[in-house]
């Protein structure tokens, strides 16, 4: 069986693949490299092109079964600055790749989507039946596929699953594929770099929220761990579980314990043994105090809960970050 993973050179789609590829999966991957790096294809077959460009999707869509799509833009303040950007590859360039599955006959598709579809939910944990109400066109792009692809199920029998990811981090413990995005914006990879002596210090974004030391609470979960529930959601949709209750399925990804940024700080600390310089600055606009994720259903659906913690999760970021910097 033949799984087309767009996004496949970025962070998440790497490691997915390689998942894929132990559970037994032939593994083709489709980036753009606008985002993702060459390197984090290596050892797979990479198909260089958009996701806009059904004639480029037609003949990869061909020879596979099903796909899993994680090619998206995912910065947030960038998507408030420049919506535009947002929408043209989340919403339409997503909807001729959904189009264009369709049309080559798949109906297995697997969907990267976010807490990020909440906004500032009043409740934590929060549990899927939350209500989606995103404050932000990254969110709001995800809203958008997540709905086409429930519509898609009941009109014409496309099964599907959008899995919520909470805090991505961390690093495949093999060493050769983990976190790089540029510009780097996340906590775990910043807080690392800022224990080396030539990385710059830490800005922590608010000391003032409503939480017991000050400092937003995340579900910081191993992109590993992501990428073990993407194999369990195709091999949902392979079993046919659930077919009788239309095919869509949406499941929240995370451990459902929240760190604060002080605590990932003292775990980034520990992993390196060296202190992590730091400054405080003022909130970032749009982050909620707490986001924390009621993990049940992906246990009972799927079978799934995490497997790692934050130590795992900064310890293999570390051991990323080292080699990545000595091999570059
Ligand atoms: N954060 C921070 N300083 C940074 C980057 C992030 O204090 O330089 C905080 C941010 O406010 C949030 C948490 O770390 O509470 C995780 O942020 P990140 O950007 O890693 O992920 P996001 O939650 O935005 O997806």
């Amino acid at each position: 069986m033949a799984i087309l993973v767009t996004g496949g050179a970025g962070y998440i789609g790497s490691h997915a693949a390689r998942a894929l590829r132990r559970s037994g999966y032939e593994v083709v991957l489709y980036d753009n490299l606008s985002a993702g790096f060459r390197r984090l294809a290596q050892g797979f077959e990479l198909v260089e092109g958009d996701i806009a460009d059904e004639a480029r999707l037609r003949p990869v869509l061909a020879r596979v079964d099903a796909v899993m799509h994680f090619a998206a833009h995912a910065y947030v303040g960038e998507s408030v600055e420049n919506p535009r950007k947002y929408f043209r590859n989340n919403v339409l360039g997503a909807l001729t790749l959904l189009n264009s599955a369709l049309d080559a006959g798949i109906r297995r598709f697997v969907f990267s989507s976010s807490c990020a579809v909440y906004g500032v939910p009043e409740q934590s944990p929060i549990a899927e039946r939350t209500p989606r109400e995103p404050v932000n066109p990254y969110g709001a792009s995800k809203l958008f596929f997540e709905n086409a692809l429930q519509a898609y199920s009941r009109a014409y029998g496309l099964r599907s699953v959008s899995l919520r990811y909470f805090n991505a981090a961390g690093a495949d413990e093999s060493g050769e594929i983990g976190e790089l995005h540029d510009p780097e914006t996340h906590l775990v990879p910043l807080a690392l770099a800022a224990s080396t002596p030539n990385g710059p210090a830490l800005r922590i974004y608010g000391s003032d929220y409503p939480t017991p030391d000050g400092t937003c609470v995340r579900d910081y979960i191993h992109v590993n761990d992501l990428a073990d529930a993407h194999v369990r959601a195709l091999q949902y949709l392979e079993n046919g579980v659930g077919e009788k209750s239309g095919g869509s399925l949406a499941v929240n990804l995370g451990t459902g314990r929240g760190h604060s940024v002080l605590e990932v700080v003292q775990a980034a600390e520990s992993a390196t043994g060296r202190p992590v310089r730091r400054t405080i600055g003022p909130q970032r606009p749009g982050d909620p105090p707490i986001l924390v994720a009621d993990p049940a259903k992906a246990q009972s659906v799927l079978g799934w809960t995490a497997k790692r913690n934050l130590a795992d999760i900064v310890s293999s970021a570390w051991a990323w970050m080292q080699k990545n910097s000595s091999s570059s």
